[in-house]
């Protein structure tokens, strides 16, 4: 659905909340640990994202909440100077949150444009789709949805529009061995209890 390649995965969580926590951090073991890590998201970006951002030790003055425009999207000129700010400030951009449907308002970010401006700048893209992400399947509404292939990790809520019970929440990344790399540990006691390659352990 999200035109992944076959790196593609990832597992179910408690919610998009624990979704969100897992992508920022996945972003930061990727991004090697840098010491100033800014996270940018539009003024719409969900309030988990912020939580979680707290949770992994990355303070309120290194989120840079972005203006969106008369239709509550991402403001993508704003982005790339606040972006250059922060790289002209010695800081280290780390992740860029798209809004895969917005949950107050259902708008979704240029996500195409915040694709590329991730790429060239070799930032994390990480969609938050957890509202509107299945939207994707509506044959109308999937152009909007352009750039979602690209994005590092996306946030889907099987709790919202697929009417699954609660505290069923999807993070999905595009290289998910990424996410293997970052949680994994291997204690002494499981040693012998090694999943096999590609089950997923929850
Ligand atoms: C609902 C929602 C979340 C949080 O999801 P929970 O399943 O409630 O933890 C995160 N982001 C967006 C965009 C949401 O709509």
């Amino acid at each position: 659905w999200l035109d992944f390649p076959e790196t593609g995965g990832g597992l179910l969580t408690s919610g998009g909340s624990a979704a969100n926590l897992g992508a920022l951090l996945a972003a930061r073991e990727w991004a090697g640990n840098p010491v100033n890590p800014v996270i940018y998201m539009s003024d719409q970006g969900h309030s988990s994202l912020d939580r979680a951002a707290r949770i992994i030790g990355i303070p309120p003055e290194n989120l840079r909440k972005i203006p969106s425009d008369e239709s509550f999207r991402l403001d993508i000129d704003c982005l790339k100077k606040v972006l250059e700010n922060d790289r002209a400030a010695g800081m280290d951009p780390l992740c860029i949150c798209g809004n895969g449907g917005a949950t107050n308002t259902g708008a979704i970010d240029p996500l195409e444009a915040m694709a590329a401006v991730a790429a060239q700048e070799q930032v994390w893209f990480h969609i938050d789709a957890a509202y509107g992400g299945f939207a994707v399947l509506a044959p109308r509404e999937k152009e909007a949805f352009r750039g979602m292939e690209a994005a590092d990790s996306v946030t889907l809520d099987p709790h919202k529009w697929f009417f699954q019970p609660y505290e069923t929440g999807c993070l999905l990344l595009r290289d998910r061995r990424l996410l293997w790399e970052c949680f994994h540990i291997m204690p002494e006691y499981l040693k012998d209890a090694t999943p096999e390659e590609g089950e997923v352990n929850f």
